[in-house]
C-alpha cells in the first residue's frame, strides 16, 4: 500500500520509517538492523509471511489489509523492567484505535486488544541483552485494520476494525496516533521504570478488572477476579476471601474471558 504516514507530533519515535512490501516479519527485520539503527525506528510491511505471537504462536499477517509494525527502543532500564513496555503498547495501541476510530479497543491483559470479545491486536515485544544490561527491544504491533476474513482456524475469534466499524479506517493515522501515544507513556514510564504514572489510564481500558479469570499455567486452573494491574505490570487478582496476589505478565494466561483459549 502507498503508506503516507505522517509522525510530525512525536520528538523521536518514528523519525525513519521503512516500508516493506513483505517480510518474514517486521520484528526480525527490525533486530537485522538494530545495532546500525536509532532509537524509534520503526518497519512497516503490507505483508508477513511468518508473522509470530507469543510462545511460539504464529500471527496470520498475510493479509493486505493490516497494520503490521515494529519500532526499535534503547532503554537504559533493568531488563526485569522491559517486559512493562507491552503494556505501554497496548494503551498506545488501544487509544489510537479509540481516537481515529471511535471503535471501544479494550485491553486484555498484558497487551491484546478486543473489540466486541473479537481479538483485533496481538503484541509482541522481545529484547537482546549484554550482562545486566538491555541492548535493544523491539515492540511488534499486528492490527486487524481493513481485513474481511480470517484464516478458519481464528475466524471464531479474530476480527477487525473495519468488521467492527462497518467501514474501512485510515491506518496512517492510526499509526501516527499509536506513535505519538506511546511516546508519551513511555517517557513517563522512563522516569521511574515504573508503571505508577499510566496505571490509572490502563486500568481504565482494562476489559478484565472486576471480572472474573483463570488462570492457568500448566497445573490446576484457578479462579479469581481481576481488579487492576501493579505499577510493575503485574494482574492483580483477588480470591474468595479477598486475598489479593499477583500473576506475572508470561507466567501464566488468562484464559476463558472471550470464549477462546
Ligand atoms: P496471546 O493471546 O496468547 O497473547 P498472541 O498475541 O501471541 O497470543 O497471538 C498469537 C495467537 O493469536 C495465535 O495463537 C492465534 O490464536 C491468534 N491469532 C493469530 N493471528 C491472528 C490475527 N491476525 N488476529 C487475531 N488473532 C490471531
Amino acid at each position: 500500500m502507498d503508506w503516507k504516514i505522517s509522525v510530525s507530533d512525536t520528538k523521536w519515535l518514528g523519525r525513519e520509517i521503512l516500508h516493506l512490501r513483505n517480510t518474514d516479519s517486521t520484528n526480525e527485520e527490525i533486530k537485522r538492523q538494530a545495532e546500525i539503527k536509532n532509537q524509534g525506528f520503526v518497519v512497516v510491511a503490507d505483508t508477513q509471511s511468518a508473522g509470530r505471537g507469543r510462545l511460539g504462536r504464529t500471527w496470520e499477517s498475510a493479509d493486505e489489509g493490516g497494520i503490521w509494525m515494529s519500532f526499535l527502543l534503547k532503554p537504559e532500564i533493568s531488563p526485569d523492567k522491559a517486559s512493562q513496555i507491552t503494556l505501554i503498547a497496548a494503551l498506545a495501541t488501544a487509544l489510537a484505535i479509540r481516537n481515529v476510530t471511535g471503535l471501544p479497543g479494550y485491553i486484555k491483559w498484558p497487551n491484546d486488544i478486543v473489540i466486541n470479545r473479537k481479538k483485533i491486536v496481538g503484541i509482541l515485544t522481545e529484547m537482546s541483552t549484554g550482562p545486566d544490561k538491555i541492548n535493544y527491544v523491539v515492540v511488534g504491533i499486528g492490527i486487524n485494520a481493513n481485513i474481511s476474513s480470517f484464516p478458519d482456524n481464528i475466524s471464531d475469534y479474530a476480527g477487525s476494525l473495519m468488521i467492527e466499524g462497518n467501514k474501512p479506517v485510515d491506518r496512517n493515522r492510526i499509526i501516527a496516533e499509536l506513535l505519538k501515544k506511546f511516546e508519551e507513556y513511555y517517557e513517563i514510564f522512563l522516569k521511574d521504570s515504573s508503571l505508577a504514572g499510566i496505571m490509572a489510564e490502563y486500568e481504565k481500558l482494562l476489559i478484565n478488572k472486576g471480572s472474573e479469570v483463570v488462570l492457568s499455567d500448566g497445573g490446576v486452573p484457578m479462579v479469581r477476579t481481576a481488579v487492576g494491574i501493579s505499577d510493575k505490570g503485574e494482574l492483580l487478582v483477588k480470591d474468595e476471601s479477598g486475598v489479593i496476589t499477583t500473576v506475572l505478565a508470561g507466567e501464566v494466561s488468562v484464559r476463558g474471558l472471550y470464549g477462546y483459549v
